[in-house]
């Protein structure tokens, strides 16, 4: 079987050996994650060219999605090193005090604005939480705390507010320098951090469009008031990244498992592609086996329905990246073994807004209840196979386009593999045969198979899918008999 679930994994100096990366795709690499937090903009083009070199050479597709930074509150840095903060202290953050010059008493901040956002009574949380910090009182650029509990505190940790509430707009002069850099090595996705509205994507969307990108916009929710905006965020985002690190830290670790199955759920409902992320084998960074309680953790997000998975650490600066593409492989295969994720009782009372969205649903309800082997759609857009992966089953679904950035996208999509097919330079007549041959090359059908082929009268044409065929491998009708 093949496995439905999509893997991300982030590009880091740990990827950089072209074999690590040959391994990892070897592995079922399906996504790359370029994490614009560190490195500069060359060393992000190159990982690109790299990436899809390599993958080429497999005869793969592998999806590139850029993660941009956004405006992630920061520590500056210690004059000395590493301080210890002990609990009951003063500890001040300091918006005036120079970038290098910190110490246990006090250290600068990356958002200037900060002692705005904030007043006495709130908890900042450093470190994802391994130093909470109590805010006595603001004076000026000055935020005064009482250290609730300590630890050691280095360089450049990230600040939240428990809670949330801090008002920095997602897109940083940074992100927006950065989303040229987006848009010239043709990501598929763009990652906008610390989302607050559907305003915040739609102007990252026209900043991405007008600097000539293509790609799909991932919202990451890891924010509390995104929580509050979930609805009009999924309208307006192409993908939601259940953004577990951020998001456990303001709205509290222990609000994660609930808030992890509800966004998935919703996110599905609404025709939105869902990446869960962040930790789900942390101690892979050190070992070559997961947790099992890592395992636990990412076959849930597989019952949960997530289309992918990420590793980020894992991959970026682990010992065994590709053990932990291996890993994350063989636990989403098992857990799409349990029968219950592959029945959908889902859409059954529902209208339908397009032509294009019937046929697809038409061919998941004959898929699921036909004993179909395999499903193509022949599709410009990817918005055909999109539906089709909304709806739970066990058949796979081919998407067949001549477009790069559809099959890039398609990559993130549960269930859904890109094959490259220029369906306007194939005879009307033969299409059909055509496609069942690249089944049978790729070893996906036999003879006497049932297989689904979903298309519009117009080849090459947006939104025009209107037409399903049942084909019965080794049976096509001649060319001339009808055969489109
Ligand atoms: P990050 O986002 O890795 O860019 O912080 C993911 C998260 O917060 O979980
Ligand atoms: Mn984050």
């Amino acid at each position: 079987m093949l496995r439905r679930t999509k893997i991300v994994a982030t590009l880091g100096p740990a990827t950089d050996d072209p074999k690590v990366l040959d391994r990892m795709i070897e592995a079922g690499l399906d996504v790359v994650r370029i994490n614009f937090s560190h490195g500069a903009p060359e060393e992000h083009l190159r990982r690109a060219e790299v990436v899809r070199n390599r993958a080429r050479a497999y005869g793969r597709e592998v999806g590139v999605l850029v993660d941009l930074q956004g405006p992630k509150i920061r520590i500056e840095r210690f004059r000395e090193g590493p301080v210890t903060l002990e609990e009951g202290a003063r500890f001040v953050l300091d918006a005036e005090l120079p970038v290098n010059d910190g110490t246990a008493e006090a250290v600068g901040i990356t958002y200037k604005d900060l002692p705005g956002d904030v007043k006495r009574g709130d908890t900042l949380v450093l470190d994802d939480g391994r130093v909470l910090l109590w805010v006595e009182e603001v004076e000026g650029p000055r935020i005064i705390c009482k250290v609730e509990v300590g630890g050691d505190l280095s360089n450049n940790k990230g600040i939240n507010r428990q809670g949330g509430g801090l008002s920095a707009g997602p897109l940083t002069d940074k992100d927006r320098a950065d989303m040229k850099v987006a848009a010239q090595l043709q990501a598929d996705y763009v990652a906008l951090s610390f989302v607050r509205n559907a305003a915040d994507i739609n102007e990252a969307r026209e900043l991405l469009r007008a600097a000539g990108g293509t790609g799909g916009i991932v919202a990451k929710i890891e924010r509390a008031e995104a929580m509050d905006a979930i609805d009009e965020i999924l309208e307006a985002t192409d993908a939601i990244m259940v953004a577990r690190g951020d998001l456990g830290v303001e709205i509290g670790d222990a609000e994660l498992p609930g808030v992890q199955k509800r966004l998935i759920s919703m996110a599905r409902t609404m025709d939105r592609v869902v990446i869960t992320a962040t930790q789900m084998m942390e101690s892979m960074i050190q070992s070559p086996i997961p947790t099992r309680a890592e395992v636990l953790d990412v076959a849930n997000a597989v019952l949960d329905g997530t289309d992918a998975v990420m590793l980020s650490a894992e991959t970026a600066v682990g010992k065994y990246p590709h053990k932990a593409v291996a890993a994350m492989d063989r636990v989403c295969r098992g857990a799409e073994r349990q029968r219950s994720i592959r029945v959908s009782g889902h859409r059954i009372d529902q209208q339908f807004n397009r032509v294009d969205e019937a046929i697809a649903m038409a061919a998941m309800y004959t898929a699921n209840h036909l004993g179909v082997k395999a499903i193509v759609a022949l599709t410009e857009s990817g918005a055909t196979p999109l539906w089709m992966s909304r709806i739970s089953s066990g058949i796979p679904i081919y998407a067949f386009s001549r477009s790069p950035g559809t099959r890039g996208k398609v990559t993130l999509y549960r269930g859904v593999y890109p094959v490259e097919f220029d369906v306007t330079h194939t005879d009307h007549a033969r299409v059909n045969k055509e496609v069942i041959d690249e089944l049978l090359r790729r070893g996906v059908v036999r003879e006497g198979d049932l297989v689904i082929i979903t298309k519009g009268d117009l080849a090459g044409v947006h939104g025009g899918t209107n037409a399903m065929k049942v084909v019965k491998v080794g049976q096509l009708v001649e060319p001339g008999m009808g055969s489109d």
